[in-house]
């Protein structure tokens, strides 16, 4: 295997060593196949919210296994699963599953180019849609406009219609948009990104890309893949109060199998087929055992005062590490939202993916290096955010304080 892994965020080349083989997974923790235990803060990069392996979300998948993995024809547990979204997310009025973050995104795309009739689309650098060719660009500074692929093997033809700007920054959308009449297709963006590391969006920001979306004729997309059920039950859209056209999700929904989805206002997502003629499919798609994960997931967030433990807990840890950090005067800057966190080894603020670029990130390795030492296993990155659960107790959040602690003497 390449790297000797499946996804390259899981080795640990930015932080240095080696990746950690795991065996097994339990609530908080993680197992490594030496037996050594880690709280986990990573959550396999954001579904189990309800902490890993959770009994009823296992049970309800046993049963489900009974009755077969894959019916390649519509399921009962499609049309649940989707009423629960739609009741959920104020912008979906109808949604399509698909099996990726990713393949949610590259649909959603096709989607909004099909409606408009437009090519062009505006993301910000920094943010991370899925690994499809139009979204591998992140275009430093001087090329922010060129939509110069990220990777090779992705050709300048597919990425020219993809014009960046910086995150935060609503006046550089203005000129894109004034640059490009009647072509940009819409605007893509996380509403809080965790892709490069934890930024919130500023006061303003997300009613400015309503504003001006509209205001061209292009649509605002929501990419919640990350952030969808996880900063609350209605996403980051109803934390916010900022409604989206569309919207694409993942992760969570999936309960920890493989499940992504994009939705929104009944007028555009009539264009998907069959009910319309911008083509897209899938072969396991709403497959009966993503979906009773994803249902079962969502039955246990929606239980009262699970998001105000969330947030409790995540307030709690990030606050702890700040107040470590400032003990051992490292210079840092860190917030949560709902159960998403993350924290920059600088003064701050970070605004964009250029602040975040700033950040002291070979402290970052050494500390990702002293905590693993101390049984905390972190995203191995200074660039992704960090995620808690419900299974994360008190204890937990005390053990992992007590060992940034330890880490930030260690290495400073
Ligand atoms: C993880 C992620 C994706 C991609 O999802 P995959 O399931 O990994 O393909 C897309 N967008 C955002 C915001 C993500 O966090």
């Amino acid at each position: 295997m390449p790297g000797g892994v499946s996804s390259p965020v899981r080795a640990f080349r930015s932080v240095g060593g080696q990746p950690i083989v795991f065996d097994r997974v339990k609530g908080a923790y993680a197992w490594d196949v030496d037996g050594n235990r880690f709280i986990d803060y990573i959550g396999s990069w954001g579904p189990a919210i309800c902490g890993h392996a959770h009994p009823e979300v296992i049970a309800a998948l046993q049963e489900a296994l009974e009755k077969g993995t894959s019916f390649g024809a519509p399921c009962e547990l499609e049309n649940q699963l989707a009423e629960m979204v739609i009741d959920a997310v104020p912008s979906v009025e109808m949604v399509r599953f698909v099996n990726s973050g990713t393949e949610a995104c590259m649909s959603v795309l096709r989607l909004m180019r099909a409606y408009t009739g437009r090519d062009k689309l505006i993301k910000f650098e920094g943010c991370y849609h899925g690994h499809a060719d139009m979204f591998l660009v992140k275009a430093g500074s001087g090329v922010a406009t060129l939509g110069l692929p990220d990777s090779p093997g992705v050709p300048r033809s597919t990425t020219s219609n993809t014009l960046t700007a910086p995150y935060n920054d609503l006046e550089a959308v203005k000129e894109l948009f004034a640059e490009n009449p009647d072509a940009i297709s819409g605007v893509i963006l996380e509403p809080i990104v965790g892709n490069a590391g934890f930024i919130t969006p500023e006061p303003g920001f997300l009613e400015g890309l309503r504003e001006l979306t509209q205001e061209h004729g292009a649509l605002l997309v929501f990419d919640e893949v990350m952030s969808g059920f996880r900063v609350s039950y209605g996403g980051a859209q109803a934390r916010f109060g900022v409604t989206p056209d569309l919207t694409t999700m993942g992760k969570v929904i999936g309960g920890g199998l493989p499940v992504g989805a994009y939705g929104g206002k009944a007028e555009i997502m009539e264009m998907v087929a069959p009910a319309g003629p911008m083509y897209q499919a899938g072969t396991l798609s709403g497959n009966p055992l993503a979906m009773t994960a994803g249902i079962k997931t969502l039955e246990v967030l929606k239980q009262e005062g699970t998001y105000e433990r969330l947030e409790t807990t995540t307030q709690r840890l990030i606050g702890g590490i700040i107040e470590a950090a400032k003990e051992a005067e490292v210079p840092i800057t860190g917030s949560s939202i709902g159960a998403m966190f993350g924290f920059f080894f600088c003064e701050g603020p970070v605004r964009n993916f250029e602040d975040a670029k700033a950040a002291n990130t070979e402290l970052f390795g050494k500390m990702h290096r002293a905590m693993l030492e101390r049984g905390i296993y972190l995203a191995p990155s200074a660039f992704e955010a960090g995620f808690t659960s419900l299974a994360h107790s008190e204890a937990d959040i005390e053990a992992t304080l007590q060992a940034f602690r330890d880490s930030f003497a260690a290495v400073s």
